[in-house]
């Protein structure tokens, strides 16, 4: 299968949020430059065990990729950009955390073709953002996203975080309008959920954490379906919203269950009918590829079934759902009688819909995600 897309990880944060589980480290004392020439290494090593023709889309995420400085960062675009082929209408994005960039660096990012800039602003609430551990304040969204804008950047996106402790409907919506104001192409907005090892974890072992219920958390995920429709977004996927033409290009090759590479510590790919995760440690990821080896901690074949079974539970993310005859084209196999159980049973709760050659979430369902991808497990 030829693949198309690459994400790439930088595992620095300037500080810790405090719902944050991803694979991160304190950016002071640590051997970015060193870090950044492996991954470049990384990059060379899988492809010419599996070239690439040309990618369509990058994802640079974290981490916070925009906390190195300027010579790190030219360093990293400019290996990016030996070291990969970019398709002419590429998609490429750069994770970035408001108060970060820096003219200079929007001017690096510009020159290396960078296209697309996904903001973490989480909230416009400032005493929220604090209480989350966000040293960013929504002034600073705002100067932010000029800049970006006065450096030519106009496909723009923001993640949001709903259910934050203390959090009302209200102050939510609130954080909605302010958004809107800003008139981007695309929004992302998740549910926290609190994972363990983070901050918020241990508070809530604790009975500090004080979330909303239940169901203020689905009145929350309600009013941003509703909100996102009447400002005109279309919602393509349970979190993700835009106007035509401005859909996150790299996390549908996700979510169509596509293979991309994966290169960082602890990055995630797809490649040749392989799922791998890298080494997460950073010094033993630059270790790994110092004595010229590539920095795998897990591999695992994806056998057919396992691959019809993601195919179910990451197309159902879409909006759009799953083709039905473009299932049958990639497996040869009709998915209306392999998962016939699943599907009948998740039609009569009203969670499923089959109509127009599609099978989708109905609104409901998209409350239900998790309890409705489990059931296409292990059939
Ligand atoms: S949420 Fe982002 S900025 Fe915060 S600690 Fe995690 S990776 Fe770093």
């Amino acid at each position: 299968m030829q693949i198309n897309s690459a994400y790439i990880h930088i595992p620095f944060c300037e500080h810790i949020c405090y719902y944050c589980d991803f694979n991160k480290v304190f950016l002071k004392g640590q051997p970015v430059e060193k870090y950044v020439e492996m991954l470049l290494y990384e990059m060379q090593l899988t492809l010419n065990e599996f070239p690439a023709k040309q990618l369509n889309t990058i994802f640079i995420g974290g981490g916070t990729p925009t906390v190195l400085n300027e010579e790190q960062l030219e360093l990293l675009c400019k290996g990016i950009r030996k070291n990969l082929p970019f398709h002419q209408n590429i998609e490429f994005t750069f994770e970035a955390n408001p108060g970060d960039l820096s003219e200079e660096k929007l001017k690096i990012l510009k020159e290396y073709e960078v296209n697309r800039l996904s903001f973490g602003v989480q909230s416009f609430n400032d005493e929220l953002l604090k209480k989350i551990g966000r040293t960013h304040t929504a002034n600073e969204v705002y100067q932010t996203i000029e800049k970006a804008q006065k450096a030519g950047f106009d496909n723009l996106s923001i993640d949001l975080i709903y259910g934050l402790p203390g959090q009302s409907e209200a102050d939510f919506k609130q954080t909605l309008q302010k958004a809107f104001e800003l008139d981007l192409p695309h929004y992302s907005s998740y549910s926290l959920i609190v994972e363990p090892k983070t901050v918020f974890y241990n508070l809530m072992k604790k009975g500090k954490l004080h979330l909303p219920s239940e169901e203020s958390d689905a009145n929350m995920y309600n009013i941003l379906m509703d909100e996102m429709d009447k400002f005109g977004y279309n919602q393509y996927e349970i979190s993700n919203f835009s106007k035509p033409g401005f859909e996150s290009r790299h996390n549908l090759v996700y979510w169509n269950n596509k293979e991309y590479y994966g290169f960082g510590a602890g990055a995630h790919s797809y490649v040749n009918r392989k799922r791998r995760s890298n080494i997460g440690p950073i010094k033993k990821y630059i270790e790994k590829l110092q004595s010229n080896q590539l920095p795998i901690l897990e591999e695992n074949e994806i056998t057919k079934t396992e691959m019809m079974e993601e195919q179910m539970f990451l197309g159902l993310r879409k909006n759009e759902g799953i083709d039905i005859d473009g299932f049958k084209r990639k497996f040869s196999v009709n998915v209306l009688d392999f998962f016939y159980e699943p599907i009948h049973d998740m039609v009569q709760k009203g969670w499923l819909e089959v109509n127009n050659g599609y099978i989708r979430l109905t609104r409901e369902g998209r409350f239900l995600g998790n309890e409705v991808f489990q059931s296409f497990l292990a059939i």
